[in-house]
């Protein structure tokens, strides 16, 4: 890069000047250049990765490109009052976000501060923590094996997500990607009540990067609306924030989540959505004059998300004997990135890295969607690698068919609309396939609690809903869950507290649905 003489002149007066005069610890430069939310300091000789560094006028940068002369760095905040020749302090630390209980229920930007107009945080210098942390190690990790119940019948009977599991949510726009998200939030509530204080309740963080404000108001309001904010920390970096602030926010995100974790507690974290944060780290990047490689992403775009989702795990009960940083053992933290397709290419570059990096993906198709099939889940290509044992095991037996009546009927209906006289077999599989279809629709707000999942799902992989009407299946759901409540709740307490589903139990639906079906006249 060039100097300019005068800009020579003056940092050599002010290096005699200081060595003049007494020593000093503290590292101070001088803004060599400044534009596009980015800025080359001379000076900072002792300047670490990702210090936190001090501009005048308030404004904060972080040091991402250590050079030989000179450090670049991308700046938070109003970037327009930094000028050229400013002063600039090395705080000598990480840069770090506030972290704990009094976060939950606010929205703050990737920095941690508050955005919602709700007043400081209570929190105290310890309660710094820095966004990039290492990952748990192998030995400080356990299998999945506790369930995160979305309330989505869709998601729960076919693909489970677990504590600690990384599963990525993966569509079109508009496809009801946030939406899963939401509903995911409160159906939480069931884990503790909503209250925060106990210890049983799932924690939940919302990570908006790059989204309208409007979006992000809107996710707040429902929240509110089913008092699920209580146990909700929403971190937001919308459109209109810094890219800087976009590609922080999701570690950010992390560090708070890693707090609860931390202490024994488990949370769900959604990253709404990582492609976006991509391209916020690419144009940081190129204005940082990386070089540029696929799609002009910078080389180390595999590692941005990989280092992220790495860090959510479930730890092991002997994690704290391992290492003191953990207070308890076997909290988690499940993550659930969200990736935007274009036009269903999940073979592009930023998706297929992020599918190898997860444990299983959710596909939303958009075919689906506006063929009114909501929750758009193609089942077909959706995974979870962590399966079965991320199910109690009455949602396992109950939904052992489900993906096999599921994966016939959509061969044979294929092939049905063709023919017209069919045989008696593949007419039972399209009329069991179209009322399971059926069975997986679901509104919006509206989660599920497991246990009647479980009843709902073995009412319809057992041929009880045969007979009802298609459009009927709705409104036979609600009787049928309706009866089961107020005519035999021992089934429902049954598997609550078993989480098994007897033969006495299977029996008592399939009797319970005949009598429902033939109060509705079917
Ligand atoms: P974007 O790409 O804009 O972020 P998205 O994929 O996050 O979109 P959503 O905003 O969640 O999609 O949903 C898109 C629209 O579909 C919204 O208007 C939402 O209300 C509606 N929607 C989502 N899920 C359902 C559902 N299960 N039933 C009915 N409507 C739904
Ligand atoms: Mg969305």
């Amino acid at each position: 890069m060039d100097l300019r003489p005068a800009e020579v002149t003056s940092i050599l007066k002010k290096e005699i000047e200081s060595y003049q005069g007494e020593t000093s610890m503290q590292s101070v430069g001088t803004v060599l250049s400044v534009g596009d939310g980015v800025a080359r300091v001379y000076g900072l000789d002792d300047c670490m990765m990702n210090e936190l560094l001090e501009f005048s006028g308030n404004v904060r940068g972080v040091a991402l490109n250590l050079e030989e002369d000179n450090v670049g760095c991308v700046l938070l905040g109003n970037a327009s009052e930094v000028k050229e020749g400013d002063e600039v302090r090395a705080t000598g630390r990480i840069i770090s976000v506030p972290t704990g209980p009094s976060l939950l229920g606010r929205v703050v930007n990737a920095l941690g501060d508050p955005i919602d107009g709700k007043g400081a945080l209570t929190v105290s210098e310890d309660d710094f923590l820095p966004i990039e942390q290492p990952a748990p190690s192998v030995v400080e990790r356990q299998p999945v094996s506790e369930p995160v119940q979305t309330g989505i019948k869709a998601i729960d009977a076919m693909i489970p997500v677990g504590r600690g599991q990384r599963e990525l949510i993966i569509g079109d726009r508009q496809t009801g990607k946030t939406a899963l998200c939401i509903d995911t939030i409160l159906s939480q509530k069931t884990t503790g009540g909503g209250d925060p204080s106990n210890s049983e309740q799932v924690i939940c963080i919302y990570v908006a990067v790059g989204q309208k404000q409007s979006t992000v108001v809107d996710v707040v309001r429902r929240l509110e609306e089913h008092d699920a904010m209580k146990y909700t920390i929403v971190v937001s970096a919308s459109a209109n924030d810094e890219a800087s602030m976009q590609y922080l926010s999701c570690y950010a995100g992390t560090t708070m989540a890693e707090r609860f974790r931390d202490e024994g507690r488990h949370v769900v974290i959604m990253y709404d959505d990582i492609y976006k944060q991509a391209l916020a780290y690419r144009q940081v990047m190129l204005l940082l004059r990386r070089p540029p490689g696929r799609e002009a992403f910078p080389g180390d775009v595999f590692n941005l998300h990989s280092r992220l989702l790495e860090r959510s795990a479930k730890l092991s009960d002997d994690a704290p004997k391992i290492n003191p940083r953990y207070k308890a053992g076997g909290g988690s933290i499940t993550a659930l990135p969200i990736v935007e397709t274009q036009e269903g290419d999940v073979s592009a570059y930023i998706p297929t890295n992020v599918i190898s990096i997860t444990d299983g993906q959710i596909f939303l198709e958009a075919n689906l969607f506006n063929s009114g099939i909501r929750p758009a889940v193609n089942a077909g290509i959706s995974v979870s690698r962590v399966g079965g044992s991320a199910q109690i095991p009455g949602m396992k037996k109950a939904a052992g068919g489900l993906r096999i009546n599921l994966a016939q009927y959509r061969e044979l209906a294929a092939f049905a609309q063709f023919g017209s006289d069919l045989d008696a077999a593949t007419q039972a599989t399209l009329t069991r396939g179209e009322r399971l279809v059926e069975i997986l629709k679901q509104g919006q707000y509206a989660p599920v609690h497991v246990t009647d999942q479980v009843m709902m799902v073995h009412a319809g992989t057992s041929g009880a809903l045969d007979t009802v009407p298609v459009k009927e299946v709705g409104n036979f759901e609600s009787a049928f869950l309706a009866f089961m409540r107020d005519s035999k709740p021992e089934v429902g307490e049954d598997i609550n507290n078993t989480g098994k589903l007897s033969d006495e139990g299977k029996q008592a639906i399939e009797e319970a649905a005949a009598t429902v079906r033939s109060q509705m006249g079917f």
